[in-house]
């Protein structure tokens, strides 16, 4: 039973919006949870859907601060700081499992939201004015990569009254660009203990730098793992642990749920269990996927064998932290992905991506609004043409189930299978 239903199935016609501000929501639901150990697959999915739990009822039951961020912010910097980061594009994820989507998205567009902005933070606007979302007691977020989230968080923080932070993030990746980045982190940082009335513990904020290498380390362990042939994790399977690259570098969580991760994955394939009956083909997926009920997995892995090896959002693209310089390597973190910057650098980091995973397709989903991620495509799809590496841009939405069509779907990828397999 996904953790959905059991929502549903525990509080019934109860989850409402006072649900998320009760302390017995989540004693139900971890209890439920914890039950159901042995009947998950992976219990590193077990353990990281604990954690989230316990981190939602932080959030919701105001345990500490709550500071929203967008994804690309470093959240080392909020687990530092002993703040309860709240990344509201992660829980339009959970609203959408929620069956709450359609609500929150019909309350954004009459809101007069635009229908163009990437559907995470419409989904996340509705939520939020809905009352479904803990409020903010201040918001940080970071310009690089996505365009819609600085607009979005910038008018949560108007709306709740409450301090933003914005970290302006340059395309160069020069001396110049390192200081001016990790200046703004440092100084974010301290605007976050004046107007929160924080303690700064020095101690801790590094604890958190040396959680987020550890945490880095495993996750690197549990990629070298998946470059094995044949796969051992179906790509369906491996998206759930994108979580904690959103949201959790910086918790002695991460670095729990990623060792657990690898030390199954190393169990699995001494044991020589394989993702699918017959691996006839890999590949490599771009950007999200989406999370509402579909059979685009179940299509390509299941019915056909074509296992998702890895996904882009899986990558480490940085190096390790220094404990003794937190802003200046943060700042180098935040500079170094490979969606920054010239559409070289994505394609170059997409290309050793299929090497690494010996990838013989590749699948982009164009995510509806999602302009950092689309935009150059034609380039991306060029460099692939060049290696005769067949390539699919498939349109659709990560949130909004109505853009989904199932059979239109389903033709667009039988076709791009015929040319893998
Ligand atoms: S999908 Fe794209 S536009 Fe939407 S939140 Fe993510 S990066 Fe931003």
């Amino acid at each position: 039973m996904d953790i959905y239903q059991l929502l549903h199935s525990h509080l019934g016609n109860a989850l409402r919006r006072r649900a998320f501000k009760s302390p017995w929501t989540y004693r139900i639901l971890r209890q439920a949870v914890a039950a159901q150990k042995k009947h998950y697959p992976w219990q590193a999915a077990h353990r990281l859907l604990l954690n989230t739990i316990d981190q939602t009822a932080a959030a919701f039951l105001q345990k500490g601060p709550v500071v929203w961020h967008n994804v690309f912010f470093p959240v080392e910097i909020l687990y530092g700081l002993g703040a309860i980061p709240f990344a509201p594009e992660a829980a339009a994820v959970v609203a959408t499992g929620l069956g709450i989507g359609g609500e929150a998205l019909r309350r954004a567009e009459s809101d007069w939201v635009s229908s163009e902005a990437c559907s995470f933070h419409r989904l996340a606007h509705g939520c939020d004015r809905e009352g479904y979302f803990p409020p903010p007691g201040a918001v940080v977020c970071s310009s690089h990569l996505c365009d819609t989230a600085p607009q979005s968080l910038a008018t949560v923080a108007a709306y709740h009254e409450v301090p933003f932070y914005l970290l302006d993030v340059p395309h160069r990746q020069d001396a110049a660009a390192l200081n001016y980045v990790a200046r703004q982190l440092k100084s974010i940082t301290f605007s976050l203990v004046a107007s929160l009335s924080l303690e700064w513990e020095g101690e801790r904020f590094q604890e958190a730098i040396v959680h987020s290498n550890a945490a880095r380390e495993r996750l690197l362990a549990v990629n070298r793992l998946r470059q094995q042939h044949p796969a051992c994790i179906r790509g369906e399977e491996a998206h759930s642990f994108i979580y904690p690259m959103l949201a959790g570098f910086g918790a002695a969580t991460s670095v729990e749920v990623y060792g657990q991760l690898a030390a199954e994955l190393g169990r699995r394939y001494r044991e020589q269990r394989r993702a699918v009956p017959e691996e006839k083909a890999r590949l490599l997926w771009l950007h999200l996927r989406p999370y509402y009920p579909n059979t685009i997995f179940h299509l390509l892995e299941q019915e056909a064998g074509a296992v998702v090896v890895f996904e882009e959002m899986s990558h480490v693209y940085w190096q390790p932290l220094d404990p003794e310089r937190p802003f200046y390597s943060l700042a180098r973190k935040v500079l170094s992905h490979h969606g920054l910057g010239p559409m070289s650098r994505r394609i170059a980091a997409i290309l050793s991506m299929v090497d690494a995973y010996k990838a013989g397709g590749v699948i982009h989903f164009a995510h509806w609004g999602c302009r950092q991620s689309t935009a150059g495509l034609r380039l991306l799809q060029d460099a692939l043409r060049e290696r005769e590496i067949p390539f699919l841009n498939l349109e659709g939405d990560c949130v909004d189930q109505s853009k989904y069509a199932p059979g239109a779907t389903r033709t667009r990828l039988e076709g791009f299978l015929e040319t893998l397999l």
